[in-house]
């Protein structure tokens, strides 16, 4: 007979993943059991906010306060480590009117240091970035500052397949239906889906674990011999309105105050794939699926009612999806059960934070696990990253109701709403697409060479300052290959440039980033474009469409998965760290070098100490700061060009005018004095 498992994990939603995780790094042998076709797939795990929240949220010296601490600790490294996107958003709650500022000031209290009163109703739309929203009744705000954005469905998944590479089993499809415990668990199991329906099998485990969710006290029930549960688990419903790709300017989740007894209230937030979604709202309900068609006209009302007071959206034609979850929490709704009796370990009521908490709920499971196992030697754990954020959208096949991608070798059926939505518009996108990463310069060649075989001649673009570009043309299509090079003693990140590129093209319309390589990108040719003249931004036909631009990109937000430490900070002005590393660039041999290299350069540099003097530009940046940081200076953030030379301003035959060449914009001032 086979050697039983140590561990056996019931359910693979977000909280048996992490349970796996734990249980496979601490070196059991595992297996999770999962009776759908694919993990995160019940409106638990497949329906929720994405939001990894704070402890603040409830109730200190509750086991879910506890867990919420230590996911603190542990889940920004984990979302990195993983490739999971995610954001550092911060989350706003704003009070409207007197009537709420009781329940926002004992949410501001929850919080203690980790967050700051918005005093105001200018003050909360400050911070939201929500022009408008005091106008339309907000009176006082919380900013709460460790709420993360996170994408919900590469959550589990990340968990699953790195406990995977550590040697975990994934059973799917497959309905835990009898349990007898002799010196080992033998559990019996039944084929759910696929051609095998109905099958029986059987596996022996050392120590069950009760990961059931919104079946948890059926599970519980199973396990006993199909005695009464333990506890009974009372779904409350949340519906979301998915509003979609949108423009509307939202800097982080902005939130009503706490419903109490219902919950924390909606949110409108913007996800990580940059749409814009408001909900949930909180509902008991009596069942444990909800039918696809159930729509509440009451909830999507109210959520919609949300969505105008907070954003100031007063049409809603852009509705593009709608979803719903369901919370898996307890009869009493009052904390986590998490106990262990016997070889027998329970891990349910996980409400409305499992996404939050799964990896220390993975902790304290693993901990009563080890209680009944022989010690075992540790191990080295390999590592595990998922598939960049550019890479699943290249890969989803699907639409919005069902799709998979592919994660290594395997296709993966992506069960949460939101990310569909998300992959499903990124795809939607009607520009072709080349291989999106390649690793090093001889695959950069590749994909000229491949552009080549199919295009008549490749022509050197003259203008490019930091990179080499070449036009590649076929008869009826040509597209610019941009090399980089140079830059990155500059201090340009090019891989955040490039995607920044990338997401700013969708959001301008053109042009449209057509895919990246090691070294480089390939981008739409602006077909029929010139750079402009001093005659043309003097022309009342260009300039308007000059200005027109601008401010559209002005109101470009980069998607959360590009700010935060390594990427566009959307709270300061990019601009003093990017002048001070060029001047720190410059100040070095290699510019004594290349002005070597000019005999006139190298006559001014020699006669001109003014060139020299480091200090004295350095002076300046910092003047320049503290000028345009007075408070009284009323300048808001955009993201802004910052090169707007007229190389980079194109203008097409029909007077449309286009920027190009992001690799200077980060958020920056919008004021007279600081112009882009
Ligand atoms: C509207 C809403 C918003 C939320 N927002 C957030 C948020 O922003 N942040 C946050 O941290 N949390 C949030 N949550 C909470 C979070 O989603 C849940 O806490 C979490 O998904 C619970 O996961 P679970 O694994 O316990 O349950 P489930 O996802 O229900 O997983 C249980 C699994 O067990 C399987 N199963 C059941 N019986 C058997 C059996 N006999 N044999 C084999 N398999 C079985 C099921 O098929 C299921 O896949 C939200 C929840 C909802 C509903």
């Amino acid at each position: 007979m086979a050697e039983p498992y140590d561990v056996a994990v019931i359910g693979g939603g977000v909280v048996g993943c992490g349970v796996l995780r734990a249980c496979a790094l601490a070196g059991r042998r595992c297996v999770l059991i999962e009776r759908e076709a694919a993990l995160a797939s019940s409106h638990a795990s497949g329906g929720n906010t994405g939001i990894a929240c704070t402890a603040a949220d409830c109730e200190p010296g509750t086991v879910e306060h506890a867990c919420l601490k230590r996911a603190a600790e542990l889940n920004r490294d984990a979302y990195d480590a993983h490739n999971v996107p995610h954001a550092a958003t911060g989350a706003v709650y704003v009070a409207y009117g007197a009537a709420e500022h009781a329940a926002l000031d004992k949410l501001q209290a929850a919080h203690g240091a980790a967050a700051d009163a918005l005093g105001s109703g200018a003050a909360v739309e400050a911070r939201c970035r929500l022009p408008g929203l005091a106008a339309r009744g907000a009176t006082r705000g919380v900013h709460v500052r460790h709420e993360v954005t996170v994408e919900p469905w590469c959550v589990p998944i990340a968990w699953a397949l790195h406990a995977r590479a550590n040697g975990a089993e994934l059973r799917l499809g497959q309905e835990v239906v009898g349990a007898a415990l002799d010196d080992v668990w033998t559990l019996e199991l039944r084929q759910r889906r696929g051609a095998r329906a109905g099958a029986a099998s059987a596996l022996r485990a050392r120590v069950l674990v009760n990961c059931g969710g919104l079946w948890a006290d059926d599970v519980d029930s199973t396990l006993r011999g199909r005695r009464p549960p333990k506890f009974e688990v009372a779904p409350r419903r949340g519906d979301f309105v998915v509003l979609g790709a949108s423009d509307l300017f939202i800097a982080c989740p902005v939130g009503g105050v706490p419903l109490g007894e219902r919950g924390r209230g909606a949110y409108a937030w913007r996800t990580v794939h940059g749409d814009v979604i408001v909900g949930p709202t909180a509902e008991p309900y009596a069942g444990r699926t909800v039918p696809a068609d159930d729509r509440s006209a009451t909830a999507e009302a109210a959520l919609l009612r949300t969505a105008r007071r907070a954003l100031g959206v007063v049409s809603f034609a852009g509705i593009c999806g709608r979803y719903v979850g369901l919370r898996p929490g307890t009869k009493d709704q009052s904390d986590y059960v998490i106990r262990r009796d016997g070889a027998f370990v329970t891990v349910a009521g996980i409400r409305s934070t499992g996404l939050t908490a799964s990896l220390a709920i993975g902790e304290r499971a693993l901990a009563l696990v080890e209680e009944v196992l022989p010690l075992c030697a540790s191990v080295d754990p390999r590592g595990f990253a998922l598939p960049s954020l550019s890479e699943l959208r290249a890969s989803y096949e699907g639409d919005e109701r069902a799709g998979s991608v592919r994660i290594g070798d395997e296709r993966v059926s992506v069960t949460h709403p939101q990310t569909r939505f998300g992959l499903c518009r990124a795809q939607s996108a009607d520009a072709p697409r080349v291989p999106r990463r390649v690793d090093g310069a001889e695959a950069a060649l590749a994909v000229v060479r491949e552009l080549l075989n199919h295009g008549k001649s490749v022509k050197r673009v003259v203008g490019g300052r930091t990179s080499d570009m070449f036009r590649v043309s076929d008869e009826d299509v040509s597209v610019l290959v941009r090399v980089y090079g140079g830059g990155e003693d500059l201090g340009i990140d090019r891989d955040l440039e490039g995607a920044t590129f990338e997401a700013a093209g969708l959001h301008l319309g053109r042009p449209r980033c057509l895919g990246h390589f090691a070294n480089g990108r390939v981008e739409e040719f602006l077909e029929g474009h010139r750079n402009t003249t001093y005659e043309d931004v003097s022309d009342p036909a260009v300039y308007p469409q000059v200005a027109k631009a601008v401010a559209t990109l002005h109101a470009f937000i980069p998607p959360p998965e590009l700010c935060g430490p390594s990427g566009h900070d959307l709270d300061a002005p990019g601009l003093w760290p990017t002048l001070r590393g060029w001047l720190a660039a410059a100040a070095t041999d290699a510019t004594v070098a290349a002005v070597a290299r000019d005999a006139e350069d190298a006559k001014l540099w020699s006669e001109c100490a003014c060139f020299r003097d480091f200090a004295a530009f350095g002076a300046v940046v910092d003047a320049a700061e503290a000028r345009l940081s007075q408070a009284d200076l009323d300048a808001s953030l955009v993201f802004a060009h910052n090169d707007l030379t007229l190389d980079n301003v194109m203008v097409g035959a029909d007077g449309t005018v286009r920027l190009i060449d992001l690799e200077r914009a980060p958020a920056s001032l919008r004021h007279p004095i600081s112009h882009s």
